[in-house]
């Protein structure tokens, strides 16, 4: 797995030209199962691969938090938001709450999140692979590919799957 991690960025950027051709198809024209079909290959991929050996996405780049996100975790520590933000968290460019660094200070050296039941709605849902109208985040995923080796193999997938 950390091999394949490691060749990421590379493959993705080898695939890039033919990625961005295959969503821009998809958005004129999604099949009308994408919503379905999305949810089978993310069940099929997740089902063959363990977070616990990668958490590449908790090294390399950290969520955003939103409003509600920060209220529950700064909970979680019995600590005021404003503490919370003040200890973690940092405003990015595009005015919004992301970690001072990462990797994740909640990932542990075993991969594990020390914030797991509380983590933030970003992390529930990366990388967004079961998501509906899975086309209108086609930017975001042409992103995520090169970070996460699940998405990445999901993309693939698709494109062997969906023909336009
Ligand atoms: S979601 Fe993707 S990048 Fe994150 S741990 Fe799982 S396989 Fe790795
Ligand atoms: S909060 Fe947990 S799941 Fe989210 S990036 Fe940090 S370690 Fe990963």
């Amino acid at each position: 797995m950390q091999e394949y991690i490691k060749q990421l960025p590379e493959l993705s950027k080898d695939k890039h030209k033919e990625n961005n051709t295959f969503f821009a198809k998809l958005k004129r024209k999604a099949p009308k199962n994408l919503d379905y079909l999305m949810q089978e290959l993310h069940e099929e991929e997740f089902s063959k691969t363990n977070c616990l050996n990668c958490a590449n996405c908790c090294k390399t780049t950290g969520p955003l938090f939103i409003d509600k996100d920060i209220e529950r975790i700064s909970k979680f520590f019995k600590m005021k938001p404003s503490s919370f933000i003040d200890n973690y968290l940092r405003i990015d460019e595009d005015n919004d709450y992301v970690l001072q660094s990462v990797p994740c200070t909640f990932l542990g050296a075993d991969n594990y999140c020390s914030i797991y039941e509380v983590r933030p709605k970003a992390c529930r849902e990366f990388p967004h692979t079961d998501r509906k109208k899975f086309q209108q985040i086609s930017n975001l995923t042409l992103k995520n590919v090169a970070i996460c080796p699940a998405a990445f193999n999901i993309v693939e997938q698709m494109k062997k799957r969906i023909q336009i």
